[in-house]
């Protein structure tokens, strides 16, 4: 279990096959996210239709609402989600980090205030640990200190070198939890769970060189993620980060670059060699009527679409897609109609989803450079928002 099988490289980029407890994940794979165990508006067999074989769970906000014990009450998170497929939470380190203001950070954890009740709260490394086992996905993810993408070398190297006391942190409880699973409503555990560790080092190629030789220390691990990236820095930044990590991460373990998921990211971070991505963008765009088609962004909302006949894209194959006109669409968002918002999200779903298992195909036929260079030319080639 928990093992990663390459059956084909291009480069850097790879074609490889995660088992977990609950199914096979082929990658390159697109995470959705599901913040509340849900990915926001779609019926799971929506998105299993859309061919996701990994979702993502937010500790912080199931933490929050309805509360980890509700949730390992009622059976586990698949369970309460009537989710059967692999699922990925989560630390909860990303939400708390962000809420400026409203959180303090010491050696010991995070205290932040809650944004529905304004109660104080605390997540520690342990803390995340015992929450994310409640929740009991396939795959937790340690509690790290993340830092704003422009931090300074200073401000980064901190967070870098805490995340990794954290790790040893998150790791001893983990370990703890696996050896003796504390029993579930009077039953013995059935969580089988494994934990990733994080980079840091914001946009410092010493720190990120210096964060990934101490997590490897710290190992083995069955996978691997990069964290701090996407959180405004320029693009060009991220991706050299990728090449740095890109010979140095170990080969046999899935890469998972966090909270990154725009189409020219994916395959970016593909050729870079990065097997697993989540990003909230899919759904929020989608929620606001934006589009991802081949020939770059589309806004539904426009009055140009008012009679058109064309699917949002002509070569996506998402249910959105062969049945409905932009211009049905576009009337279903002007009149504030809840089936547009779900139908655009789900066809960027199926878009981010789709480009994985086409660049899986392409990297397996040795053809992933020149279908990516043609991808990302007409990508790019006519951008119509
Ligand atoms: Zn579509």
């Amino acid at each position: 279990m928990f093992e990663f099988t390459i059956a084909g490289t291009q480069g850097a980029a790879r074609a490889g096959t995660l088992a977990l407890p609950h199914g096979a994940v082929p990658t390159p794979a697109f995470m959705p996210v599901g913040t509340y165990g849900a990915v926001r508006g779609l019926h799971p067999d929506e998105v299993e239709r859309a061919g996701a074989q990994i979702i993502l769970g937010n500790t912080y906000h199931l933490h929050l609402r309805p509360g980890e014990a509700t949730i390992q009450t009622m059976g586990g998170i698949h369970r309460f989600s009537s989710w059967s497929r692999p699922m990925l939470t989560d630390s909860g380190g990303f939400q708390v980090f962000s809420l400026a203001g409203l959180r303090t950070i010491a050696e010991e954890g995070v205290e932040f205030t809650s944004h529905i009740d304004g109660s104080v709260r605390s997540l520690t490394p342990e803390r995340s640990m015992d929450v994310q086992w409640a929740l009991g996905a396939d795959v937790a993810m340690a509690f790290d200190h993340v830092v704003p993408g422009q931090a300074s070398h200073e401000l980064a190297e901190d967070g870098m070198e805490r995340t990794l006391r954290w790790l040893d942190r998150c790791r001893g409880r983990h370990a703890q939890l696996a050896d003796a699973p504390p029993p579930v409503n009077g039953q013995p555990s059935t969580v089988n769970q494994t934990l990733w560790p994080i980079v840091q080092g914001g946009i410092h190629e010493d720190l990120r060189l210096r964060s990934l030789e101490g997590t490897l220390a710290r190992g083995p691990w069955t996978g691997i993620a990069v964290g701090g990236l996407s959180v405004g820095e320029p693009k060009p930044v991220m991706y050299g980060v990728l090449d740095l990590l890109a010979s140095r991460l170990p080969q046999d373990q899935p890469r998972y670059l966090m909270g990154v998921g725009f189409p020219e990211d994916l395959l970016e971070g593909i050729a870079r060699g990065v097997d697993l991505f989540d990003c909230v963008a899919a759904t929020r765009n989608g929620r606001h009527g934006s589009a991802w088609t081949s020939t770059g962004r589309l806004n539904i909302r426009k009055a140009a679409h008012r009679t058109d006949e064309l699917p949002l894209d002509p070569l996506c194959d998402c249910a959105t897609c062969s049945r409905f006109s932009r211009g049905y669409l576009r009337h279903l968002f002007v009149a504030g109609e809840m089936l547009g918002l779900r139908l655009v999200s789900l066809h960027n779903v199926r878009f981010l989803i789709r480009l994985g298992e086409e660049a899986r195909r392409t990297i397996l036929a040795g053809d992933f450079d020149r279908w990516s260079r043609e991808w990302l030319r007409r990508y790019h080639g006519r951008e119509r928002e």
